[in-house]
């Protein structure tokens, strides 16, 4: 019988790592994001990211995002307390991963899980060598048009220069460790989690 005294890896608590999650919108990104968080056996918190962009209607600020003026954002970023900032899809509005939200996933025993654009995403490889790095894709490019177009929130002009984004992001794909196409959600959520599961293996090998 395997009992806690005789795994190595229950003694020892589980290293910190930190998970990036990209993908265009309209991959899906959100509600996968909510599944794992919900369903991951490893504790997982979401870093809240600051952005300049005003709250779309029922987003409350500390808990979908921090809405910060330009000035407040360029002050926190000039004070060295962002982990990566980037202007997402050109459109004049600045998003970022505070540090401070990645400690606060630390100090739970959890990993830090950010969904972020593929800028920000190259940043933090950079930063944090060992982040398990997933590049979220839709089955094709017809359904993802199809789902952006679905949703009914956005312009036509928005909709061009998201699926222009789109394009220039999957074109980064490679970059992450892992790919994952979302052709359902169930098991998109079940494939991360057994990824995740594996680089917790695979650490205590080591
Ligand atoms: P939305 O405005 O639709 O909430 O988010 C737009 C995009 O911004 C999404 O693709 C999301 O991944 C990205 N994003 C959200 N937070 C951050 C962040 O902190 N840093 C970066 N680089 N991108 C972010």
């Amino acid at each position: 019988m395997n009992t806690a005294s005789e795994d190595p890896s229950a003694a020892s608590p589980m290293p910190f790592r930190v998970v990036v999650l990209s993908g265009p919108s309209g991959s899906g990104k959100t509600t996968i994001v909510n599944q794992l968080i919900r369903l991951s056996p490893i504790p997982l918190v979401k870093a809240i990211s600051a952005t300049t962009r005003p709250p779309r209607k029922g987003e409350r600020h500390g808990e979908d995002y921090y809405f910060l003026t330009h000035e407040e954002f360029l002050a926190r970023k000039t004070a060295g307390e962002f982990v990566e900032t980037a202007e997402v899809y050109g459109a004049g509005y600045w998003y970022g991963t505070l540090l401070s939200e990645i400690d606060r996933a630390r100090q739970l025993n959890s990993w830090s899980f950010l969904e972020i654009d593929v800028e920000g995403a190259l940043r933090v490889m950079q930063l944090f060598p060992d982040a398990i790095t997933i590049f979220l894709k839709t089955p094709s490019p017809d359904v993802f048009e199809h789902r952006l177009r679905g949703r009914g929130t956005d312009s036509e002009e928005t909709i061009q220069r998201r699926l222009k984004q789109a394009h220039h992001e999957l074109a980064q794909a490679d970059k992450y460790r892992h790919q994952v196409v979302n052709d359902d959600l169930d098991s998109a959520v079940t494939r991360i989690i057994s990824l995740l599961e594996h680089e917790v293996t695979a650490c205590s090998k080591n």
